[in-house]
This record gives C-alpha cells, structure tokens and sequence, in this order.
C-alpha cells in the first residue's frame, strides 16, 4: 500500500478501506510513517470528514494501539462518564460516589486539567495521600471493594491518540469532529465501561464554542458508541458561565463535598443528580427515570453518597477527614473579596476569563512541566441572574503570591457583568442524545 495513495484518495474525498486506515495508523503509531505525512493526512480529515464506518475503524484501531483495560472481573454493568471539559465543573467528583451509592459500579479513568479547564486527576491529588495511580489489579479489586474508584489514566493506554493529538496540537487539526470524537471515544471503550455517559459542553468556557458544534459532536460520539457495541448517551450543557462556585483544586473539592451534603449551587447539583440517574437506569439499577431521580436525591439527603465518598478516599489511601474539616486541605496564604458597591444583578460571567484567570495564579498548568497549586482559584458568590446585595462579596480569590492575587484581582472585575434590574438564569442542560432520539430542552 502507498501512504501518498491513502492521502490523496482522504484528500479527494473518498472512502477509506479498514485495511487502508490501518496501514496509516498503524504505522504512524510504529514510527514508520512521517510526521509530515500523518499531518497532510490530518489535514484532510479536517476538510473532508469521515463517513460513520470509517470513523468506528478509526476509532478501534485508535483503541487497541494500547493496552485495552478488561473489567470484567467486576460484577454489573460498568458505566463510564466523560466532560468535554468545563470551569468550576467538579460533576465527577460528587457523580462517581453519588452513582456508586445508589448501586451503580464505577471504574473511572480521569485526565489532568487541559488548558483553562481542571482535571479530577489534579482536584483528588490535592487530598492528602489520595493514590490516583493504581495498578489495574488494584483499580478492579477498588471498585469490587467500595463499588468505584478514580484513576489517571494510564501511559499506556490508547498510545495512537497520544501521538495524533500532539501532532494535531501542532498542525491546526484539533478543532475537527471526527477527529475530537475518535479521540475521545477510543479512550472510553479502552477503558473497559459497558457503557458511556457524555456531557459535552459549549460556550465562552468550553473547547465547543457553538451549541450545533456540540451537538454534532455529541451525536457522533453517541453513533460510535453504539456501532462499537457500547450504548452512549450524551447531554449537551452549558459552559458559558462557570457550573458551580469554585474554581480550583481544593476548592473543587470542598464544593464537591458540599453537594454531597445537600448544599452547594443547585446548577451542580441538578446535573449531577441528571446523570447519576441516567447512570443508574443505564447500569439496569433502576427502571423509572423518576424513582432513579428520587434514588440519588435520596442519598444525597440520608448521606450515603458523602459516606461512599470517604470510604472511596480511604480506600485510595487519602484522609477522609477532610470531608468534615476542610482546613486540612491545602490553604491559600492570601485571600480577597471583591464587593458589590449597590444592590446587583449578575447578568454575564466569562467562564473562559475566569478559567484562564485560575491558571494564571496556579491551579493549572501553563507548560506540561508545571507543578499545579492545589490551594489557589476563586469563589463566586452568584451565577447570572443571581442578586448580590450591597456591600456583599461576589467573589473571593485564593492565591498565594501577591502579584498574581493583584492581577487576578483585575480580572476577576472583567470578567463580571450587573445589572440594576433583574436578569434571568440560565438553563444548564441543552440537549440529551441517544442512540434513537435527540430531545432538547
Ligand atoms: N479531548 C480529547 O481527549 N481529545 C480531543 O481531541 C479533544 C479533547
């Protein structure tokens, strides 16, 4: 097979033949394709799109480049869940123990922050001793013992996106469909889940800018799912504002443990509650979306989802402590509250300032070698539509070097709007797809 073929057949347009597809992945992977030509051949990926058959071939040979991880030794349907990347997005940290409360059984392989948005990887290392690496081995045994547990992902896991996506960080082909949705998915069915639930964000904060971008490559992720035997739905949300309140490793996590209380920002709570009942009628726990919805509602109220988040703490080695004296989280030298001079309305907040703001004072990465500040980020006292009264705060920033805190302290202001009369809220939840149906809200 020639290489060149396979490129100008891509470019032109044509379908691709699964031996044709392997010839290329394959042997980009094995390095006996050029950097040069996988990059034209991303290139026309990018202008031409992939049919559905190409993009399931492309997406399991992207899959099985690695180590694909085997869960059934774990009794029960096993359901994955994946965002697309948000601010203030803690959803997996309370979704996996509320899921896992109500009997679903969870094995979740997560990322590290990306860019503006946070990582779970990064928010559970900020509990002290919390173990994110664990054999596979000790994963399976996790999840039999407390019914979930949280891991990074493993090096060796889908190597074949590893090697594509830095080529397409450097070639302008990240922002393609079938490429983002291949990328996605071959991690998801390599991680081993029966099946898969997608929150896939749009907006100011988001990778998505456009709701129908979103949706499109929620639908695609959903048709490779099901063509790869793996029932998927995908919930299309909004990443305009922030989701929650806390922007920030520690602070994520203390909001997390708010909700699991039955406090915290009902924006956060609803979704988290949405998806743990999709979870539970996915996993076969429960029939009625209704009675799943009362399940995980439940459990949040009689605290068996905060229980199921300190025993999935202790069980990883960290200090489940932490959940009832959030002081022994890592604490933030400096901290400034920035106040409303009058009665306001919040009527715009730009989750992509505040997001690049949290990284700014540390609580991201700006070169891969960074080390994260788990202490630092920003609280907000409101999301748009909200009042903040006079003389109260409507945010709060965590920093731990007096030049960033004066330099968050100015963007933080732009990145809120008021107004003297009231503004609505914003829903959360766009969009749900599945397989047979799309419903939008
Ligand atoms: N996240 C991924 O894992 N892959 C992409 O291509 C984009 C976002």
């Amino acid at each position: 097979m020639l290489v060149t073929e396979i490129i100008r057949k891509k470019r032109d347009g044509d379908i691709l033949s699964k031996e044709e597809l392997e010839f290329i992945v394959n042997g980009y992977v094995k390095g006996e394709i050029p950097d040069y030509q996988m990059s034209a051949f991303l290139m026309a990926i990018y202008f031409r799109g992939m049919s559905k058959e190409e993009l399931v071939e492309l997406t399991m040979l992207m899959a099985k480049s690695g180590k694909m991880v085997d869960l059934s030794s774990i009794e029960g349907i096993k359901v994955d869940k994946h965002s697309s990347g948000g601010i203030a997005d803690t959803t997996t940290l309370v979704l996996i123990p509320l899921a896992a409360s109500c009997g679903v059984k969870v094995a979740k392989m997560s990322g590290r922050g990306l860019s503006h948005t946070g990582g779970t990887i990064d928010k559970l290392e900020s509990i002290p001793g919390f173990k994110t690496e664990l054999s596979e081995d000790e994963f399976v045994q996790a999840v039999n013992k407390v019914g979930a547990a949280i891991v990074g992902q493993s090096e060796s896991l889908v190597p074949a996106d590893k090697k594509i996506y830095a080529l397409r960080d450097v070639t302008c082909t990240v922002e393609s469909i079938p490429l983002i949705a291949s990328s996605i998915m071959s991690k998801k069915i390599a991680a081993g889940s029966d099946k898969i639930i997608l929150d896939v964000k749009f907006g100011k904060g988001a990778f998505m800018k456009e709701y129908e971008k979103a949706k499109e490559l929620a639908n695609t992720m959903v048709e490779i799912g099901t063509l790869a035997g793996r029932e998927t739905v995908a919930y299309v949300t909004d990443m305009n504002q922030p989701l929650g309140l806390m922007i920030g490793n520690a602070l994520e996590v203390i909001e997390a443990i708010e909700v699991l209380k039955g406090k915290g920002h009902e924006d956060l709570k609803n979704l988290c509650i949405e998806f743990a009942s999709e979870m539970m009628i996915m996993a076969g726990v429960e029939k009625e979306k209704k009675l799943a919805q009362e399940r995980a509602i439940e459990s949040i109220e009689k605290g068996f989802a905060l229980e199921k988040f300190r025993e999935i703490i202790k069980n990883q080695g960290g200090d489940p402590e932490i959940v009832d004296n959030y002081s022994l989280l890592p604490q933030a030298k400096y901290t400034y509250e920035l106040k409303c001079d009058d009665d306001m309305y919040i009527k715009d907040i730009d989750a992509l300032k505040l997001g690049l703001c949290a990284l700014k004072l540390g609580a991201g990465r700006q070169r891969k070698e960074d080390k994260i500040d788990y202490a630092v980020g920003i609280q907000l006292f409101g999301k748009i539509g909200d009042k903040i009264a006079r003389n109260m705060p409507f945010a709060k920033i965590y920093a731990n070097d007096e030049k960033r805190l004066e330099e968050a302290i100015s963007d933080v202001k732009t990145a809120f709007e008021f107004s003297r009369e009231p503004v609505p809220k914003r829903k959360v939840i766009f969009a749900k797809i599945t397989k047979d149906d799309v419903f939008e809200f």
